[in-house]
């Protein structure tokens, strides 16, 4: 997708240090911190929005979500952390690629 800046990362034209990588998702570190630990999760292929949901992607979110508790101890996420999804303009989505944000390493204040 053009002018995509997390296409951009996973197609390596913008670097970005991956912490993990697979064959449908990387691991990288949030360039904006919102907590001691914040990490984004960008599926491989491109798609916007949680409502553009079909068969394969719901596959490739499936994915995403089996893979993050195995990267716990790896990401330093082992005393728990929070798993957000920000969907549309209302959910304060910024980057329309797809991506789920781990937050942790400290306390999170509650919502
Ligand atoms: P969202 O508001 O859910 O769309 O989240 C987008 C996130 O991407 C924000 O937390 C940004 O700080 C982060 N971000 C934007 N550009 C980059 C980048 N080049 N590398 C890493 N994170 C980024
Ligand atoms: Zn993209």
């Amino acid at each position: 997708m053009e002018n995509c800046i997390f296409c951009k990362i996973v197609a390596g034209e913008i670097p970005s240090p991956r912490l993990y990588e697979d064959e449908y998702m990387i691991v990288i570190r949030d360039i904006e911190p919102k907590a001691k630990l914040h990490y984004l999760c960008l599926p491989k292929t491109h798609f916007a929005l949680l409502s553009e949901m079909d068969a394969a992607r719901a596959e490739i979110v499936k994915h995403i979500f089996a893979t993050i508790p195995t990267l716990e101890e790896k990401l330093g996420l082992q005393d728990g952390y929070r798993v957000i999804i920000n969907q549309g303009e209302n959910g304060g989505q910024t980057v329309h690629h797809l991506h789920v944000h781990l937050l942790g390493g400290e306390k999170l204040s509650d919502f």
